[in-house]
């Protein structure tokens, strides 16, 4: 849908930006302009730093291996040990999944999941799941409307390759067993008491996102709780997956140890989930290493690239560069940046994961503006490594995947990622201080002309991420005028948060040290609270707990007020600090209807009434159709001169059609509601602000 904003509509920042703050905030990992968002970049100065590395994975030493084969082994223990709810359930010896892609143009994966049980199985049955949501992207999609050609049989018959020494090939005539579709997502197979079962079906994925997957003729891209179903009760038990790619196709994700790899041992399945994985014919990839860890960047283009792929590995560089300045070394081995330029001018996307990133951009890798929006994802998604993947709010891993996620902490696990990974870019030196600033005051105006940012809180808006981050809607809703995005808000929680920290402890503490000191606690040196990672999840509580500590006073209120309720952010106090002020301006258009208009081809129809507002005055209504502003039809290209000839206090004459009727109206225009915010230097700043702000900026 073409959504244009009529009249300095409620959401955007000022006319000339329309395009770039459309409610950013909306899509779970990360967003993209053409989607929901602002995410171009500023210049990019300075390429000379980095090296392009040849394509090659590091093989994994056996000491590696070993530790990963003991990983298992303790976390098999721990499922085993620690969890009641998983000692009712069967006990299975092995689960290895089998994923073929025999006609990629059908968009079909064929998926086959082998059950080994106990040699004596006192279970009569095993339930399959397909998950209801994927972590990151927070909306209900029901990945099960996806699955077709579902069955199961006994035993489970040796592959081919796994006979290629045998000299005569087993004969196996496996016997078909019952499956019963239990609800829209659940299906029961009657084991019969065998010792081993193979669950087969086949699941269509078509999209090219981070949440979803594709096959098609030119690559298979998929991310694992859009394609495998789990074993109720079971997600904890180790877990073999095996791909089959068409012939010449590669297959790359965040876990691939050398070129060739098939087949990947993974602790629990919801690693596995967390491993989006790539194959095609004609991905490239360039690697550099920092502090021992090596980074990968897969890229797949359909568009040109124009030649810059060795300078996005080097501007790439500078982020990882920035990131571990604060953070040190990350806990992982290897990180493959997952890169899709998919010239479609529609797909977009950005998601974290344990040791990869997906990102999609809808343009070509040539083109200025896709570079700049691919680097602003990358250094949100690079962030999350640390925020969200492992320092982890409740509920946030492992997953129920059969109810939309309930979380109180979007707004930090996205929020905060948001604002560092704004702070980043300048860090690493890809936007100036100026640039940085920019794009907070920009978050500032488009939370503070939000109607939602009065009703709904930073929390709340957590709460009902699976209605926000991009869901579906086919019931007409008011969340336009009723929610709030946990990312620019929990942006500016984060910003505010950091300033006053920094402005009270004189520069001694800042956010950095909150985020550390919470990882340090809850990731590094909490016992394990499940089988599925290391550490524990965090609760508000222990925020503002660890909060208070590191800035030396009691944050509970600042948080009470500003993250649990609405009220606004002290943007003077924290600002000060460091010698800025937060400017308000009315928009220079001084029309102000309160309405949206979406263009359905050339007919101008109202998207949305703000309340209150002087087009809800007029009686104007959703869905009607504009048809003339003082007596002049409207058109895309002429309405926004029409509207500039009136000024508050005018009187216009509107005419539209509804119900197929043509009707008349007045709307008297009032003084603006919207309001454009800067943020300037205070002249008068003193040695002690200066310094703190050029902590803050360099
Ligand atoms: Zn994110
Ligand atoms: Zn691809």
């Amino acid at each position: 849908m073409d959504q244009l904003l009529l009249w300095a509509a409620f959401v955007a920042t000022s006319v000339r930006d329309h395009r770039a703050s459309r409610w950013y905030g909306q899509a779970g990992g990360m967003v993209k302009p053409n989607v929901r968002g602002a995410f171009v970049a500023a210049n990019v100065r300075d390429h000379r730093t980095s090296r392009r590395y040849e394509v090659q994975f590091p093989r994994m030493a056996n000491r590696i291996r070993r530790l990963f084969l003991f990983h298992i082994f303790v976390v098999g223990l721990i499922a085993a040990t620690s969890n009641t709810t998983f000692s009712q359930q069967p006990q299975l010896k092995s689960i290895t999944y089998r994923l073929s892609m025999s006609k990629p143009v059908s968009h079909l994966f064929e998926v086959s999941i082998e059950v080994e049980l106990a040699d004596q199985p006192t279970s009569t049955s095993l339930d399959f799941q397909m998950a209801k949501w994927s972590p990151g992207r927070y909306a209900v999609f029901d990945f099960a409307k996806n699955i077709q050609q579902v069955h199961a049989a006994s035993g489970i018959c040796p592959r081919q390759e796994d006979q290629a020494n045998t000299v005569t090939p087993t004969v196996c005539r496996p016997s078909p067993l019952l499956v019963t579709r239990l609800d829209n997502q659940t299906w029961r197979v009657d084991t019969r008491g065998n010792s081993a079962v193979t669950f087969n079906y086949r699941v269509f994925a078509n999209d090219l996102s981070g949440t979803f997957s594709q096959l098609d003729a030119r690559h298979a891209n998929f991310n694992g709780p859009s394609v495998f179903m789990y074993i109720a009760n079971q997600k904890a038990h180790p877990v073999r997956l095996v791909i089959y790619p068409p012939t010449n196709w590669r297959i790359v994700n965040g876990r691939t140890d050398r070129a060739t790899q098939r087949e990947w041992h993974f602790p629990n399945w919801d690693i596995m989930a967390d491993t989006p994985t790539e194959i095609a014919p004609d991905w490239t990839l360039d690697s550099f290493t920092v502090d021992s860890k090596t980074y990968h960047m897969m890229v797949h283009s359909f568009g040109d690239e124009g030649g810059k792929r060795s300078a996005l590995v080097r501007d790439i560089e500078k982020i990882v560069r920035a990131q571990l300045a604060m953070w040190g070394p990350p806990e992982l081995e290897s990180y493959t940046f997952l890169l899709h330029f998919a010239a479609d001018d529609r797909s977009g996307d950005g998601m974290e994961h344990l040791t990869s990133t997906q990102i999609i951009e809808p343009g070509a890798l040539e083109e200025p503006d896709t570079y700049q929006s691919a680097l602003g994802t990358v250094s949100h998604e690079f962030f999350h490594i640390w925020n969200v993947k492992r320092l982890r709010p409740r509920e946030l891993g492992p997953w129920d995947f059969s109810r939309p996620v309930n979380t109180r902490l979007l707004w930090v696990a996205e929020g905060f990622t948001n604002y560092y990974g704004h702070l980043m870019m300048m860090r690493s030196g890809l936007w100036t201080p100026a640039e940085f600033l920019r794009r907070e005051s920009r978050t500032i105006t488009e939370i503070e002309n939000a109607p939602g940012n009065r009703l709904m809180s930073a929390e709340e808006s957590s709460l009902v991420a699976s209605f926000i981050d991009g869901a579906p809607h086919e019931q007409r809703n008011n969340l336009i005028n009723t929610s709030i995005s946990y990312y620019p808000k929990g942006e500016l929680i984060g910003i505010v948060l950091d300033l006053m920290i920094r402005g009270r402890t004189e520069g001694r503490a800042s956010l950095d040290d909150v985020m550390r000191r919470m990882y340090q606690e809850f990731y590094l040196n909490s016992p394990n609270d499940s089988y599925y990672l290391r550490g524990r999840s965090y609760t508000t509580e222990d925020l503002v707990r660890v909060s208070s500590d590191v800035a030396g006073f009691d944050l509970t209120n600042f948080f009470n007020r500003h993250a649990r309720g609405v009220e606004v952010l002290p943007y003077d106090e924290a600002f000060g600090y460091v010698g800025l002020r937060v400017v308000r301006e009315a928009l220079s258009d001084p029309i102000n209807a309160g309405i949206t208009l979406k263009w359905q081809s050339t007919d101008a129809v109202v998207g949305a009434v703000r309340h209150n507002s002087p087009a809800e005055d007029a009686g104007l209504q959703q869905d009607d159709e504009l048809i003339s502003i003082g007596g002049r039809k409207v058109t895309r290209e002429n309405w926004l001169r029409f509207l500039a000839r009136y000024k508050t206090g005018d009187r216009v004459p509107i005419t539209f059609k509804r119900d197929r009727k043509t009707m008349q109206t007045n709307v008297l225009l009032s003084a603006p509601e919207r309001f454009v915010f800067r943020i300037e230097e205070q002249r008068d700043a003193t040695e002690l602000q200066k310094k703190l702000r050029d902590q803050w900026l360099r």
